[in-house]
């Protein structure tokens, strides 16, 4: 008998993947904790029954999380990651040479000893202690609390509304992201999919919208996640990606990231456009 792990996207959808291993199953102070060995996607990551990440596809979200914010700031030296435990999106991060320090704060200690052990290509950065990376443990809605005009981009790679993450969807964060960022600074959140959570959607957008002068949205195809189709909501104090140029040579090899893909992932559906009133 073959054995699945299946996601429940939502009380009418299921998303399921053949495994040949569990290679870890518990809970930690925070979430249920699940790394699998799935036949089509290889070692992947699950939190609270909810897929994260997979070796084979991950490239889809932490390439587009990460180049889309830091190739639109001009020259963002300090990138701060609100999650981010499986590593992925610092992976990305200190790879762009202007790239001084990477801080990145995750809740859960366990996701990233897990992230290290059982996702290595995902969480190299980690693993390697590369001299760009800081990794603190706690709360990602404190530390931003307490920061100040210190960053040029704030990637929040956070899991969905629920247990730890909730307070990573509220106006008073958006306030305190806008505070910890430089004076041209600007910040991305993953914001679920376009198509399925439509008033999570339009909320986070007017939120963001009431703090930053340039509030956009960006959309990419996430082939783990609900709809397979996934947003993201950006907030920048300057730079304005609708009007972007390229001010440095695209020199890192990339799977699923380019010049033309920076553009194009701004481009909205028509529903899209309708229910955020743009
Ligand atoms: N790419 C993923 C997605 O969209 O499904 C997100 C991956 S990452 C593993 C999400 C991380 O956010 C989790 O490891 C979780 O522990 C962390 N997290 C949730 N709430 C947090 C908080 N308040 N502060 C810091 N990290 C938090």
């Amino acid at each position: 008998m073959s054995e699945w792990i299946t996601e429940e996207q939502t009380p009418h959808l299921r998303l399921s993947a053949e495994i040949d291993k569990v290679l870890y199953s518990g809970n930690s102070e925070f979430q249920k904790i699940e790394v699998v060995h799935s036949k089509e996607y290889g070692n992947m990551l699950a939190l609270d029954g909810v897929f994260q990440t997979s070796e084979r596809e991950e490239y889809f979200y932490h390439e587009i999380i990460a180049h889309v914010p830091l190739f639109l700031h001009p020259n963002p030296k300090r990138v701060l990651i609100i999650g981010g435990g499986d590593g992925g999106v610092a992976k990305e991060c200190v790879r762009h040479s202007c790239v001084e320090e990477v801080t990145m704060v995750e809740i859960d200690g366990k996701v990233v000893e897990l992230a290290k052990q059982y996702l290595p290509t995902i969480s190299r950065a980690m693993k390697e202690q590369h001299p760009k990376l800081t990794v603190t443990i706690g709360d990602g809605i404190a530390f931003m609390a307490k920061a100040e005009n210190y960053y040029d981009v704030i990637i929040v790679d956070c899991s969905d509304p629920i247990g730890p993450g909730k307070g990573l969807f509220t106006e008073e964060f958006y306030a305190n992201t806008m505070k910890a960022l430089k004076e041209d600074g600007l910040f991305v959140q993953q914001t679920e999919s376009p198509f399925l959570h439509q008033s999570l959607v339009a909320d986070v957008f007017s939120y963001v919208g009431r703090h930053f002068p340039i509030t956009r949205l960006f959309m990419s195809y996430i082939p783990i996640y609900p709809s397979g189709m996934h947003c993201f909501t950006m907030g920048s104090k300057t730079y304005d990606p609708l009007v972007w140029k390229p001010n440095r040579p695209l020199d890192m090899d990339m799977q699923y990231y380019n010049y033309d893909i920076q553009k194009a992932v701004f481009a909205l559906p028509n529903f899209v456009k309708k229910y955020l009133k743009i």
